[in-house]
């Protein structure tokens, strides 16, 4: 008889990561709750493709979460929920502080009054600023350069002394550059607006959009553009579900980098874009994006060592084709 595995409540589990999650979890055998906002995630994601409950609403309604909670065995929380681009927060900073850390904090105490103390957390290896040594551990000095950043940082410091006062477990993901696409060709990445080079490359392939730009070619790099580390989002998801299973095991809460360790600069992006879609990106070099750094590669060997965590996607044109593949079906005609 196969094991009845708990129920997880899966925050943002209507976007691209979260997502890709509840696939993984649904794969590994656990019950999934999905409560997302729909402000930026896909109802048709959650309802037709992963065939998931969903709970439409935001982490800032305590009603909605109590009776949630209450109603509800929910064994553990993967927060996903937030918002996520780092040139709005700077300009629009209280819609970032608001959602990602008083919605958060709103969820915890929920969470805490259930007696639920558990919790995944979505990190960002943002939270780290200039890099000082690459590839960056998880002991790496700590400098958001954003208010996306900072929202960020300060929940894992809200997690930190909430396991410290009230014994909540954690384990927080910090994601380097989340990309691919499920290889079933169900789910992908559906940002609006996008904002990431490896689907707006992809967009420019299918010519619904003219040309890419490419922010800054005088970086101190090989090829004068920003380099950074593609890490599969099935990678990611599969970290969560390991995360999840430690922490139900009984585990400490601990802070992981989730990266493959190798860097690829914008150009070899594009060039490996063009090779899986077999047609020329147009690209225009523009400036340098303010608050990119020029190289942001992690060490992921915490993960792997104490997690068993093993990405089973870290070639590049792999990432890059499981996204065409969505990107074909999704938006080409
Ligand atoms: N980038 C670019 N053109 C774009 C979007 C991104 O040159 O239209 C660059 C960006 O400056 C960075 C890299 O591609 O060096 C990855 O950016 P992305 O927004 O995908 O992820 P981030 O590193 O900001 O999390």
């Amino acid at each position: 008889m196969s094991e009845i595995k708990p129920t997880i409540l899966v925050t943002g589990g209507a976007g691209y990561i979260g997502s890709h999650a509840v696939l993984s979890l649904q794969r590994a055998g656990y019950g999934v709750i999905v409560l997302d906002n729909l402000s930026y995630g896909h109802r048709e994601i959650v309802k037709d493709v992963l065939e998931a409950e969903l709970i439409v609403g935001d982490t800032n309604d305590s009603t909605l979460l109590q009776a949630i909670f209450s109603e509800r065995d929910i064994a553990a929380v993967m927060h996903f929920a937030a918002f996520i681009a780092v040139g709005e927060s700077v300009v629009e900073p209280a819609k970032y502080y608001y959602n990602n850390v008083s919605g958060t904090l709103n969820l915890l105490e929920a969470m805490l009054e259930a007696g639920v103390k558990k919790f995944v957390f979505s990190s960002t290896c943002a939270i780290y600023g200039l890099p000082q040594e690459v590839p960056m551990t998880e002991n790496h000095p700590r400098d958001p350069l954003s208010p996306y950043a900072a929202s960020k940082n300060m929940v894992e410091q809200i997690l930190n002394d909430f396991d410290r006062a009230y014994g909540l477990k954690s384990v927080a993901f910090r994601y380097f550059n989340a990309s691919g696409a499920d290889p079933g060709g169900r789910l992908g990445e559906d940002h609006n607006p996008e904002t990431h080079l490896i689907p707006l490359a992809l967009l420019t392939a299918l010519k619904k959009r003219s040309f890419l730009s490419i922010f800054g070619t005088d970086y101190d790099t090989h090829d004068g553009t920003a380099i950074r580390d593609y890490i599969h989002v099935n990678d990611l998801a599969m970290a969560h579900v390991l995360g999840l299973e430690y922490l139900l095991q009984g585990g400490e809460s601990e802070v992981f980098n989730l990266g493959n360790g190798n860097g690829f600069s914008v150009r070899e992006v594009i060039e490996t874009a063009e090779q899986v879609t077999g047609s020329s990106i147009a690209v225009i070099e523009t400036e340098r994006r303010p608050g990119d750094a020029p190289v942001l590669i992690g060490s992921s060997e915490k993960a792997r060592k104490l997690l068993g965590w093993n990405p089973q996607y870290s070639d590049l044109y792999t990432i890059i084709s499981h996204a065409w593949q969505w990107h074909q079906q999704r938006h080409g005609s």
